[in-house]
């Protein structure tokens, strides 16, 4: 155990550079117990997704970043410093690799096994590449499946919708102001009272009913009424939502974010909380049976509505996998989200851009917001979510922001905001990164590249490439996960984080990462066989030798 970790705020460096300053802000901002979901044993969110492996290695990774030099590199091995080489003032300051594994040992329980031996962590995406924004970082891209869901069913809004869902952790409690700022109800059920009320504390849901039937009186009385509204009620979602559909309740959309990727980290029927993680860590095993015929019931009830015409959708957390393997036959008749509403942007290169204020000062997030408005005066979604961006979310940790932009756009953010650090419009240099659920920057078969046009679903060199391109193209951080999101042995992904800290350099390494970056979703989309990421290539100048006369 250590002490509270927060990131230093302020000009004043603790580091020998911003580029080293960056990375340790950012690791000790995954940290922050406002961000954390559990600091003491180093989790950030996404069930045991780490920051560093233990605290001795978090120690380490402190001083050597303290220490480090304008050429040389920090590696880091699943949440463990290993060594300090010499490189140059181009490479990254870091290079991560987390929770990976040879193929054919890619399952839970030898993962878990080196890890109880204490050599690997699991890293989820952005918890062990230290660029964790808190529950913001979802959320917009939870609004953009919501806002897509409203356009494809309930003629672009989803006012006199009430959507039921599960899961108010780290990313799933995003999904109740997602649904209302869409206009939409939402009842979301979650078994620990705690995190409930958490998501009250930080605004993202309404309030918590005392019961089940106090819950669907109000939300019914919001559809009815098409007041936005979101609820939630303490149950587990195994059980709640078969209720649900055994009562009637008229619901418009069904989806799930529970921490279904670990069956440890799903709450079985029949288990009570506080026996939970003790059980867990006791009898993984059976455990894992259990967890999973919970799931396959929590899917049957979905399967229920889908029947009965709602739209319902895996929210890339692979319960329809973990309810197969369950005996849940028909877990797969609904689709996940990425095919269902987000690829079409994935071939624009388009994907979740984000950035946080080195100085802990949230008049620099609000200086950029404006900047962004500036910049794209034409896009009237991001516009309309910057602005309620900036009204309805509270910042946890350091202040910091997330939009979705695209190929031949990011690059212009990220030099603003550099100019910005360089004439004092910022009052300290800004980390520009994205989660690793990006365009071009990961393997999943179950979520991000489920159901690709070519059938290459399981092709994992495009993460390898873009962890390499971000490497070579002057990311002040580079990292290479497997296992995130969908769990081990189902993912592969890489991610990057550049400093912007006003100098000519950083603006020369801004625009070569955000070009190449968003670039490799662009190509990695028209090598798929996608017209619109052709059109978009040959439209922005991507070049693809393939396609070439
Ligand atoms: P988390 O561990 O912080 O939260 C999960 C929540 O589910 C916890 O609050 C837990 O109490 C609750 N829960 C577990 N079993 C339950 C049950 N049976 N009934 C009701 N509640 C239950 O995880 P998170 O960061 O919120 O992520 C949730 C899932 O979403 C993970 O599987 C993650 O990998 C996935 N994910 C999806 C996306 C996406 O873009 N769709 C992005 C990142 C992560």
């Amino acid at each position: 155990m250590t002490q509270p970790v927060r990131a230093a705020r302020g000009t004043q460096l603790t580091a020998r550079s911003w580029a080293t300053e960056a990375p340790l802000r950012m690791l000790h901002n995954n940290l922050d117990p406002e961000v954390a979901e559990r600091p003491e044993d180093l989790v950030v969110y996404g069930g045991t997704g780490k920051a560093a492996r233990d605290w001795p290695s978090f120690h380490a990774i402190t001083r050597e970043l303290t220490t480090l030099g304008e050429d040389e590199t920090l590696l880091v091995q699943s949440g463990r410093p290993v060594g300090v080489l010499r490189t140059h003032e181009w490479a990254p300051r870091v290079l991560i690799a987390n929770s990976n594994l040879v193929p054919d040992w890619a399952t839970w329980p030898e993962f878990r096994r080196l890890e109880a031996a204490g050599l690997t962590m699991y890293g989820q995406m952005t918890a062990g590449s230290w660029i964790y924004i808190g529950t913001q970082g979802i959320l917009q891209g939870t609004y953009e499946t919501f806002a897509a869901v409203a356009d494809k069913r309930f003629g672009g809004t989803l006012a006199g919708t009430l959507t039921v869902t599960a899961g108010l952790g780290g990313m799933g409690g995003a999904q109740p102001l997602a649904v209302t700022m869409n206009d939409g109800v939402a009842l979301v059920i979650e078994c620990d009272p705690q995190r409930a009320h958490r998501r009250v504390e930080h605004r993202y849901l309404d309030e918590v009913a005392p019961d089940l039937d106090e819950a669907i009186r109000r939300v019914e009385a919001a559809k009815k009424e098409r007041r936005p509204l979101s609820v939630g009620v303490v149950g587990n979602a195994a059980q709640v939502l078969p209720e649900l559909l055994r009562r009637g309740v008229e619901v418009d959309i069904v989806t799930d974010q529970t921490s279904a990727h670990d069956p440890l980290a799903y709450l079985p029927l029949g288990v009570d909380l506080d026996d939970w993680h003790d059980y867990a860590a006791k009898k993984p095993d059976e455990f894992t049976d259990r967890s999973r015929e919970s799931m396959a019931e929590h899917v049957n009830a979905m399967l229920g509505f889908l029947d009965g015409g709602a739209e319902v959708f895996d929210y890339g957390n692979s319960l329809r996998g973990e309810a197969k393997a369950g005996g849940c036959e028909r877990a797969f008749d609904f689709p996940g989200f990425v095919p269902a509403y987000i690829r079409p942007l994935f071939c624009e290169g388009k994907g979740p851009f984000r950035w946080a204020a080195l100085s802990g000062d949230p008049a620099d997030i609000a200086a950029t917001d404006k900047a962004i408005l500036e910049l794209f005066p034409d896009n009237e979604p991001l516009k309309r979510w910057i602005r309620m961006a900036g009204e309805r979310v509270a910042f946890q940790g350091l202040p910091a922001r997330i939009c979705w932009l695209g190929y031949g756009e990011r690059h212009l953010a990220g030099l603003r905001f550099n100019e910005m650090v360089a004439s004092g419009e910022l009052s300290a240099p800004v980390v520009i990164g994205r989660d690793h659920l990006d365009c071009g920057s990961v393997a999943s078969p179950y979520r991000e590249t489920e159901a690709m046009a070519d059938g290459s679903d399981a092709i994992a060199d495009w993460p390898l490439l873009n962890a390499l391109v971000n490497t070579a193209s002057g990311a002040t951080w580079v990292s290479l996960h497997h296992g995130g999101g969908v769990g081990i042995g189902r993912s592969m992904h890489a991610g990057q984080v550049t400093v912007a800290d006003g100098t000519a350099l950083s603006g020369q390494k801004i625009e070569r990462v955000l070009t190449n970056d968003p670039g490799m979703g662009v190509l990695r989309h028209v090598d798929a066989g996608y017209e619109r990421a052709d059109k978009v290539a040959a439209e922005r100048g991507v070049r693809i030798p393939m396609k070439a006369e």
